[in-house]
């Protein structure tokens, strides 16, 4: 069955303030009866405040908009990120004074408040869910759509996975890609040979192990898989698989399905804002220059209709790359842009089929424009003498 995934194009027909993104939001928000859902109810908006100097995050005046939305229906509403990126948001325009509710670290200002759910997947036994978001009683997942180092794209599934979470589980999910054995040093037994597959590197993505000396350590962020190790490595003793890339994104699907299951059913709302959409996540503290035109504003209460309409919608977008900064390369340019420029083994579908293995939704979607863009006729330009 199909999901309504709600969609305001960043294109307009007229010169005029309500066919803006801001303007649609508001039209977003009524398909989704937001008001009606709100009364009595402690919700929290989950969202990313960037880090650092980061200016391409969700713009102040769109979560004012969800703000006054909640305060119209009767919520409670609260804005929640993780804590290091919550120290400094008001210098990047989230305070009180602006948005209109407080944000707070989602699990305290020591990363200490949290609540635990079994499930053992690889190196990861217990998540620990923010406290903050669990004790919230709906959510508003509202994402920037930008592209992400370790799994493609960094969008309403990852703004969950990783935003829901305490640090000490997010550290553990970016070790699942570590899991999987990739080095083989007994068939690399020369350090001299070991030295060159590090140096055959251009993006810094092996190293020596810190802690197992005559080990490599892949960054699994910085590697575009584009192979020239290999042509150095002695084979079988470096492997770039497919299986060490897919567990972040499988760990991100397990994440946000945990954190969805801490809210009653209809108690859940997704928003995504697919403009400035910049290579990297919000998350690494400064903005690169859009690699994508801007998109738009989509919502809906399936996350996974709207992650799948969002990637649909950039898939057959031209990449700008005249706007990659130059350490990035596009080495195969087939499949969605994201996985253009951060390698074949971060498609960044694979976090919906994971999660819809896992039941978190339908990726099945009809896409609802709240206001089409008009095509205006006009007749054949005429003569205009030049002055
Ligand atoms: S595949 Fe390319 S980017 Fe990845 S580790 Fe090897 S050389 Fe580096």
């Amino acid at each position: 069955m199909s999901v309504q995934v709600f969609y305001g194009s960043a294109r307009q027909t007229r010169l005029d303030a309500s066919e803006t993104l801001p303007a649609k939001l508001d039209l977003i928000l009524d398909r989704l009866h937001l008001r009606e859902r709100v009364k009595d109810e402690t919700v929290v908006i989950k969202m990313h405040t960037g880090n650092n100097l980061n200016y391409s995050t969700i713009p102040p005046v769109f979560v004012r908009k969800v703000v006054q939305a909640v305060k119209d229906g009767g919520g409670k509403p609260f804005v929640a990120d993780v804590t290091w990126d919550v120290e400094g948001a008001d210098l990047r325009g989230y305070s009180p004074q602006v948005i209109g509710c407080p944000v707070y670290p989602v699990a305290g200002p020591h990363d200490k408040y949290f609540y635990v759910h079994e499930r053992p997947f690889k190196n990861i036994r217990e998540w620990k869910v923010a406290g903050l978001i669990e004790d919230a009683s709906l959510l508003i997942n509202f994402t920037h759509v930008k592209g992400h180092p370790s799994c493609g794209l960094g969008g309403a599934i990852k703004n969950l996975a990783l935003g829901c979470m305490v640090g000490e589980t997010r550290g553990a999910m970016h070790d699942t890609c570590q899991f999987d054995r990739y080095w083989f040093g007994e068939l690399c037994p020369d350090p001299a040979t070991r030295a060159r597959v590090i140096e055959s590197c251009p993006h810094a993505a092996l190293v020596e192990d810190k802690q197992h000396p005559g080990e490599l350590h892949l960054h699994i962020e910085q590697c575009n898989q584009c192979g020239r190790c290999l042509r150095v490595a002695p084979p079988g003793s470096l492997r770039i698989d497919p299986v060490n890339f897919d567990a972040f994104q499988e760990a991100c699907a397990i994440s946000a399905g945990i954190t969805l299951s801490t809210f009653a059913a209809g108690k859940m709302t997704h928003l995504s804002l697919a403009t400035n959409m910049t290579p990297l996540c919000d998350c690494f503290g400064f903005t690169t220059l859009a690699i994508l035109p801007d998109v738009g504003i989509l919502g809906s209460d399936d996350v996974l209709a709207l992650e799948q309409a969002t990637l649909d919608l950039t898939a057959g977008l031209r990449l700008m790359e005249e706007n990659l900064p130059s350490s990035l390369e596009v080495h195969d340019r087939r499949g969605h842009p994201f996985q253009q420029i951060h390698g074949p083994f971060k498609d960044p579908y694979r976090v919906i089929e994971y999660g819809e293995a896992l039941g978190l939704g339908s990726r099945a979607y009809e896409l609802v424009d709240v206001m089409p863009v008009e095509s205006i006729a006009r007749g054949p330009i005429g003569y205009v003498p030049a002055r």
